[in-house]
């Protein structure tokens, strides 16, 4: 057996050890994370829906209706009402035929890799994806490749030489740098060549798009320039769990085949029901996604007069790069002592080199906590 102990004190040493921190109370901008009261710039909530009232009270009431736990998986006895409304609405609101609710994104993107191809078939992927979607392209079992970050010219030159069925993959808004996809000019590559798109949107359902509908939208794109749609629940929508969208046939596949489908206990209704009541407040509420996009804004404006060095991101997403993990962890450190939360990110999340700070903002932030923010990174840089 080898010595666990050695292995992590030689992780500490090198500035790459992981810890959590314990959150005390629901997700908002202030929160008390450790026993002290901090303003959170690192969460994924980023409409405020995780604690939004009438999220709530639809989960309560979900509660009333179907109990605490689903039971069982969606094939045995699991799939309730609540499940299948919310894919009837995801479908609709996506446009797309049908969405296929999954338990979390992970494993949606381990699913939807498995059940399309394998040995003899090909997967691409640009290489700043989700771990998820590496994860699902290796376990897949095809020839699996990845292309430069955002470079179609190289997927292109791969898809030439790309033997048996062709699975390209890729974030809509990518999660560690918050740029997007060049989605048309991959959805043009893929239609070339006959290749799958799948498109992975935790990052911009619910926020990108004049309503709300994601990456596609952003760029006006019909749902036919990309057959694979996905996106996760836990983040702009506050809850938990994931789905995939497409063709009927699609559909039918992954309920055949996704064995992480399959083989395991489908979300609670519950959360199904609190799920419905977000999305009807990404549709009714445009306001939410104003005030993301007015944070958002205010705080490059901010940066940048402050010289503070920005990426190109225009997303809640907007990370400070460092480069040198055991910076990017002291700077948390100083931000935390003095009531902020940003997260460090260290390789292997991130490339070796690009340690950084990865700031989210949402729309409750207020613009005294910005301004609070930008002076205590000015201060520390
Ligand atoms: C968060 C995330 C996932 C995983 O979703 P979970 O529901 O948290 O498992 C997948 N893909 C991307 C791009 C993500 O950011």
């Amino acid at each position: 057996m080898k010595d666990l102990q050695k292995e992590l004190d030689e992780r500490k040493a090198l500035h790459l050890y992981r810890s959590r921190r314990i959150s005390d109370g629901p997700q908002q901008p202030e929160m008390i994370i450790d026993g002290k009261e901090v303003i959170n710039f690192c969460s994924n909530d980023y409409l405020c829906l995780a604690n939004h009232e009438t999220v709530k009270q639809a989960f309560i009431e979900g509660i009333k209706t179907y109990g605490a736990g689903s039971g069982a998986a969606h094939l045995v006895n699991g799939h309730s009402k609540a499940h299948h409304a919310l894919e009837e609405e995801l479908a609709e609101f996506t446009g797309y035929p049908r969405a296929l609710l999954f338990s979390t994104g992970y494993m949606a993107n381990l699913g939807l890799a498995q059940a399309l191809v394998g040995k003899g078939d090909t997967v691409l992927e640009d290489r700043l994806n989700h771990a998820s979607l590496i994860d699902g392209g290796l376990l897949s079992g095809a020839r699996f490749q990845r292309y430069a970050h955002n470079d179609v010219a190289q997927l292109k030159e791969k898809l030439k030489t790309a033997k048996g069925e062709t699975l390209v993959l890729t974030d809509g808004v990518f999660s560690m740098d918050g740029d997007i996809a060049n989605i048309p000019a991959l959805a043009d590559t893929c239609m070339q060549h006959d290749a799958w798109l799948m498109v992975d949107d935790a990052h911009g359902f619910g926020v990108l798009g004049e309503n709300g509908r994601g990456s596609l939208e952003h760029f006006q794109l019909p749902q036919n320039a990309v057959p694979i749609y996905m996106a996760t629940l836990g983040k702009a929508l506050g809850t938990s769990g994931a789905f995939i969208a497409g063709s009927d046939a699609l559909i039918e596949t992954l309920i055949q085949k996704a064995r992480p489908y399959i083989y395991t206990t489908a979300i609670p209704p519950a959360v199904a029901e609190a799920t419905r009541a977000s999305l009807k407040l990404i549709k009714t509420k445009p306001e939410l996604r104003t005030q993301l996009n007015e944070n958002i804004h205010y705080f490059r404006e901010c940066a940048t007069q402050l010289g503070i060095e920005l990426t190109n991101s225009q997303t809640a997403i907007q990370p400070i790069i460092l480069g040198n993990e055991e910076l990017a962890v002291a700077m948390s450190n100083a931000l935390f002592k003095e009531g902020l939360l940003v997260t460090a990110i260290r390789p292997p999340t991130v490339p070796k080199g690009t340690a950084r700070l990865r700031i989210t903002l949402s729309a409750s932030h207020s613009r005294k906590q910005i301004d609070k923010l930008i002076e205590a990174i000015n201060n520390s840089i």
